[in-house]
């Protein structure tokens, strides 16, 4: 069985890296905290990278604070990749690659649609059913028979909230529920989780939203709802882009909305999308894709390449 194969690779070897995905969300951040405690109590050689800034909301979570930007693959002996949906999301392709190529000890879990990961790692173990990444690591860290502490168990909580929005996403199933009962059994601490998570905005932050929020527009034929925010913006309001998480989903909130998509110029100048449904027919990596993203049926996003222009309240994208 997978788990098995995952749980002997554990055992054997002694230096790990885990690896978290570019504009890491709290599923991807709170999994790997989660595995690198485990990974602790095991005593083993343990290293965390992001190539991109932590969100605050997530530094409640101590061991966030040791996840490193950059560090050399060489050393390791087996890399474990959490909740990165694509090679290129992991921001390290092309070492990867070479990992892979020379060391033949590379680690997928992920809860995301097959993708060019699964052709370079040598243990996929993924399940697109489940509602996190954390739900994945759960099932490790129970099979590893360490003694689970608070701290992971809070991590796990961590992963499994931010990823159903706080249980109110359809991914939420029976084994989920479960699962978080079993945490807050373990000591996980929901209350820290959700004023960190959910109730922890800036008035920078909050001007920001409603800037979104006044330019929203209605596509009356699609049923689409949109909204876009300026790196001018951002410096109007004193807001960093972090802090636009969670406004597609509030804009998301009406009823007869087929799907709502929040456009944002990203420091670079390329225009990002992050697109969302509650639609049971509805699904939008299918739209992601079409633009070079992915993501899930209700949950997805894109880079591309644009001119935006804005007048007053009325905006147009363009393709470059
Ligand atoms: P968000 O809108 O929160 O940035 O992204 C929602 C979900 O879409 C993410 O959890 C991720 O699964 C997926 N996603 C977002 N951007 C991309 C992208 O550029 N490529 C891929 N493959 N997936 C993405
Ligand atoms: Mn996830």
């Amino acid at each position: 069985m997978l788990l098995d194969k995952i749980i002997s690779r554990i055992k054997n070897y002694q230096k790990f890296l885990l690896m978290i995905h570019e504009d890491p969300d709290g599923d991807t951040l709170a999994a790997t905290v989660a595995m690198y405690l485990a990974l602790k109590k095991l005593t083993k050689e343990v290293h965390m990278v992001c190539k991109d800034p932590i969100p605050k909301p997530f530094l409640f979570l101590d061991e966030s604070k040791r996840i490193q930007k950059d560090i050399l693959f060489g050393d390791f002996e087996v890399i474990i990749i959490i909740d990165c949906g694509d090679l290129k999301r992991t921001g390290f392709a092309e070492r990867l690659k070479k990992f892979s190529r020379v060391h033949r000890n590379l680690i997928n879990i992920d809860h995301h649609p097959k993708n060019d990961l699964w052709k370079i790692a040598n243990i996929n173990f993924v399940d697109q059913k489940v509602s996190s990444a954390s739900e994945l690591v759960w099932q490790i860290i129970k099979k590893l028979e360490v003694n689970i502490n608070r701290e992971m168990a809070t991590a796990i909580l961590t992963g499994i909230y931010t990823d159903t929005g706080g249980f109110k996403h359809s991914n939420t199933t029976p084994e989920t529920l479960k699962i978080a009962s079993e945490l807050l059994n373990y000591g996980a601490r929901l209350k820290e989780i959700t004023r960190n998570v959910a109730l922890n905005k800036s008035v920078a932050s909050l001007r920001l939203w409603g800037v979104a929020l006044s330019r929203l527009r209605k596509n009356g034929d699609l049923q689409i709802v949109s909204s876009v925010i300026t790196r001018k913006d951002l410096a109007d309001c004193g807001a960093n882009y972090l802090d636009l998480a969670g406004v597609v989903n509030l804009m998301n909130s009406i009823p007869e909305a087929r799907a709502a998509i929040l456009f944002f110029e990203t420091p670079e100048g390329q225009i990002r999308a992050s697109l969302r449904t509650e639609k049971e027919e509805v699904d939008v990596s299918r739209i992601a894709k079409l633009f070079g993203g992915g993501g899930h049926k209700k949950a997805a996003g894109f880079t591309v390449a644009a001119d935006l222009k804005l007048n007053d309240q009325s905006w147009e994208i363009a393709l470059k």
